[in-house]
């Protein structure tokens, strides 16, 4: 039990983060209340249709020296794993300035990558005993995760990134061509050098495993009220209550997990974090028999192709745009075209992509999370912004969320992800 008495604690938004919070406030004896208007686990959350990495490796930010020059490229460049919308450009000015200032030198991409490495070193470990508590320890499976690159000049060419890999002290095993292929048969002979880093795991159902930790929070007695938060009422600096669109519900506290939904009620509390939303898509494909069986990332297509329940998901492009914009399903086409490539010798048909997504990575321009009080109240917990991370990091920001909500040290040094630092 905490060093503070119980408190009635709401958790605002049921993906990856909320489902995590709920249940390590739970865990310090806190009443709970979650609340999401949407279905725990379902698609208008980044936690339903991600790439399903959970990857150590994940410490190298989008944002790296000698990034500006590629710009206009990327603008340019219909086809390209990072697009910008044109008409959105504008609006994105000041967040791009500061993503391609946080990833200017290289000290700064080292310290970006130090803390990451902070929150995504025991990612596997811990989604492997949340797992396995919910007795479900089939959704997270650890066989490593594996780069595929055409050959090893094509490696060096990344030096940078496994650079900062190395410095967070990430291990890995290099694989010629022939084992490359005993690794993944299902691999093109177009690629002869692979890298795979032995800790990672890989989740097999995300939907699945977010509605379960939320079906288990609901379980341990939180109660789940399908509600979208809309403000709060505060007397001086103290929470008197979320205010919902279903009507007020009074608490002593608050955990704001809401992905990139966040940024407004911050804003209320007195903060501007610059949140903005990397679009991602996914495609679903079902894959015959000797078809790939292992999660690989292909180097010259910069997505995850992970094999999941409902088939083979691959999932990656990075689109900068408003989260009302509709999607652009072209860009799911583009990881298809780029999977028959990959997998050459599979029959793969554009056709047979079983489900097409899109969705929000809750990103900040220095690619690092927001988790910390609000400066308009400490009764309000921050717990987003976690770009293209947030899956692997989940159960450990939940349980930063509940230190918080708890005042007890927090297990990490919080300082890199204060919501104070823009
Ligand atoms: C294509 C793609 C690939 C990715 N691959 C990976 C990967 O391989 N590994 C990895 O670790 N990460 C990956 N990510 C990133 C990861 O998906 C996100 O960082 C993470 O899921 C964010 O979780 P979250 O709980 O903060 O937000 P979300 O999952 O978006 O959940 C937020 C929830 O809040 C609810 N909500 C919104 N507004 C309100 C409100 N006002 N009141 C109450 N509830 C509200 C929403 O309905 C939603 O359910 C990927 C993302 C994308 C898009």
């Amino acid at each position: 039990m905490s060093e503070r008495k119980a408190e009635h604690v709401v958790v605002i938004g049921a993906g990856i983060v909320g489902a995590c919070s709920a249940l390590e406030l739970l865990r310090d004896g806190h009443q709970v209340t979650m609340i999401e208007p949407g279905e725990p686990g379902g698609r208008q959350a980044a936690s339903y249709g991600h790439g399903c990495w959970i990857s150590p490796a994940s410490v190298v930010p989008m944002s790296m020296p000698g990034l500006w020059k590629h710009v206009p490229g990327y603008l340019l460049n219909p086809h390209g794993p990072l697009i910008i919308r044109w008409k959105h450009i504008v609006r994105l000015l000041p967040w791009l300035t500061r993503f391609l200032l946080a990833g200017a030198t290289l000290t700064r991409v080292e310290r970006t990558a130090e803390a990451l490495a902070t929150i995504l070193k025991d990612s596997p470990e811990r989604h492997m005993a949340l797992a396995e508590s919910i007795g479900q320890p089939d959704l997270i499976r650890r066989e490593g995760l594996l780069y595929a690159y055409p050959n090893r000049s094509a490696f060096a060419t990344e030096k940078l990134a496994w650079h900062l890999r190395r410095l967070t002290g990430l291990v890995w095993r290099e694989l010629d061509e022939a084992s490359l292929k005993a690794r993944e048969p299902a691999l093109s002979p177009h690629y002869r050098f692979g890298v795979l880093t032995e800790a990672g795991a890989h989740c097999t159902d995300p939907g699945r495993y977010v509605s379960s930790l939320v079906s288990e929070a609901v379980n341990q007695g939180a109660r789940l009220v399908k509600a979208k938060a809309i403000g709060f009422r505060l007397n001086g600096d103290r929470l008197q209550s979320v205010k919902t669109d279903r009507g007020d519900i009074p608490c002593d506290r608050t955990v704001i997990a809401a992905g990139v939904w966040a940024k407004t009620l911050a804003r209320q509390l007195g903060d501007r974090i610059p949140l903005e939303s990397e679009r991602g898509y996914h495609g679903v494909i079902n894959v015959p028999v000797g078809g790939p069986a292992h999660p690989v990332m292909p180097s010259d297509g910069k997505m995850a192709n992970t094999p999941t329940a409902k088939g083979l998901r691959l999932s990656g492009q990075v689109e900068l745009a408003t989260v009302d914009t509709p999607p652009n399903w072209k860009r799911v086409d583009i990881l298809l075209d780029h999977a028959r490539k990959t997998y050459s010798g599979v029959e793969l048909t554009q056709d047979i992509a079983i489900d097409r997504w899109m969705g929000h990575r809750p990103s900040t321009p220095d690619g690092l999370p927001v988790i910390g009080k609000a400066s308009g109240s400490k009764d309000v917990i921050y717990a987003f912004g976690h770009g293209h991370v947030g899956f692997a990091t989940g159960p450990i920001t939940g349980r930063l969320a509940a230190d918080l909500v708890s005042d007890k040290p927090p297990e990490r040094d919080l300082e890199p992800f204060s919501p104070r630092r823009f």
